[in-house]
């Protein structure tokens, strides 16, 4: 007998907790390509990658939560919540992986599905996906890399920044121009290309962010791909990664949700047992408040994470609820961590400490994936003119 939606999801929540708690142990102190290296080996061996790979082409069976050839956004928002609740690092290499590889098993050939989806479900390949560019952030209209075709053969130069698992990827799938002139909007002159880690021209070089995370920028100078890499048509590259960031977004805010319900837990922990005053800190009535607000806005940021991913899964279109989830829910999370940072004083500040890596964590998700200015065009979009053709 198959397994029903509610068992499957009740099996996952079971093996989360222990193993969110010993990876969390693991990783700490430890150098960021040592940690995102065994991220990437813990979600393996659990069967967690397979989430993030459509079980037609390898990936794990979502018992109807998703179409066969899809992958279910309620399951990737699942886990990230439960993964970002104890790990910034689990979080970012379980989602990498299918943030990566969306656009192959969306676009890409047979005999590209079958060479990297099997292997990025089982946690053997590594997948990144690069758009931004020191002039294409929000805009990818100002895409400038450029493919240039030569008989069966592409030739592409240009840089992209901000690439996640840049240098540790074994794959890259990148937008590209293959017309036009950066600043024309994309539409038509973008194509999405697999880049192989090991291609010859490309160099990776990292940078630091505020919290662990395996970033840099990417170089290509004249690196050549086969015609067989190109990922979907010539020109449909900036629908193809729009349609990555639809998929994925939401499990953007289902992350932050997690980084601020571990930050309200320490929260509340540290206010039943730290005494002041000859009083916990608890029994004062503004701390009381502010519990009261995380609380409420934590819970709205939760049920709007779940209507958004519920209906992406579905099929519907929902641009406003993907917008809704991912700026409110971001935008509450790192709110909560800095009244959670103020609740434990000095601690707070104390650097490794939950809530201080929890504030941490939580500030770069108002900025990838479409930031939350970006959220609000997209929604006063929806409400002002009604979906766009797009
Ligand atoms: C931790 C991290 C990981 C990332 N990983 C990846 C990755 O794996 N792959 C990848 O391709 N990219 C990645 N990025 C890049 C990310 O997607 C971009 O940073 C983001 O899209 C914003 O682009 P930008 O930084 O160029 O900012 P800009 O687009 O220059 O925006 C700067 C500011 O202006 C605002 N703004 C821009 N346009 C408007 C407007 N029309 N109206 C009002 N305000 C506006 C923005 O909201 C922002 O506040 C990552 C970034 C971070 C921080």
């Amino acid at each position: 007998m198959s397994a029903t939606p509610d068992a499957v999801l009740a099996e996952l929540a079971a093996k989360l907790s222990p193993l969110g708690r010993a990876a969390e142990a693991s990783l700490e102190g430890l150098d960021e390509t040592k940690a995102a290296r065994m991220a990437l080996s813990v979600l393996a061996q659990a069967g967690l990658c397979a989430w993030t790979v459509p079980h037609a082409y390898g990936g794990a069976d979502s018992a109807g939560l998703s179409a066969p050839d899809d992958v279910s956004v309620r399951v990737l928002c699942m886990l990230r919540r439960a993964l970002a609740y104890h790990s910034g690092m689990l979080d970012v290499m379980f989602v990498l992986q299918g943030l990566g590889s969306y656009a192959i098993a969306r676009a890409g050939t047979p005999a590209q599905r079958s060479e990297w989806l099997p292997r990025v479900a089982r946690g053997e390949s590594i997948a990144a996906f690069a758009l931004t560019e020191p002039e294409a952030g929000s805009d990818l209209g100002g895409i400038a890399t450029r493919a240039e075709r030569r008989g069966s053969t592409w030739v592409l130069s240009g840089g992209k920044t901000f690439i996640s698992n840049c240098g540790v990827a074994d794959f890259y799938t990148l937008l590209a121009r293959t017309s036009g002139e950066r600043g024309d909007g994309g539409k038509g002159s973008l194509t999405m290309f697999l880049v192989p880690g090991s291609a010859k021209g490309l160099t990776a070089r990292r940078f630091e962010v505020t919290a662990p995370h395996p970033i840099g920028d990417l170089a290509l100078e004249a690196v050549e791909l086969d015609d067989a890499q190109r990922i979907g048509e010539v020109g449909a590259g900036l629908e193809l990664a729009l349609s990555v960031l639809g998929r994925f977004r939401t499990s953007v805010a289902a992350a932050a949700t997690g980084f601020a319900r571990r930050a309200l837990d320490e929260s509340l922990a540290h206010l039943r047992n730290r005494q002041q005053f000859g009083r916990p800190l608890g029994a004062f009535q503004g701390l009381r408040f502010d519990i009261a607000e995380m609380d409420v806005r934590l819970r709205a940021a939760e049920l709007l994470v779940s209507e958004a991913a519920a209906a992406v899964d579905r099929g519907e279109r929902a641009s406003a609820e993907v917008a809704r989830a991912k700026l409110f829910a971001t935008e509450v999370a790192s709110w909560l961590c800095d009244r959670a940072v103020q609740h434990l004083g000095g601690l707070g500040v104390k650097r490794g400490s939950p809530v201080e890596r929890a504030w941490r964590e939580a500030r770069a998700l108002r900025i990838y994936e479409g930031t939350s200015e970006v959220q609000k065009l997209i929604l006063a979009r929806e409400l002002l003119e009604g979906p766009a053709e797009d």
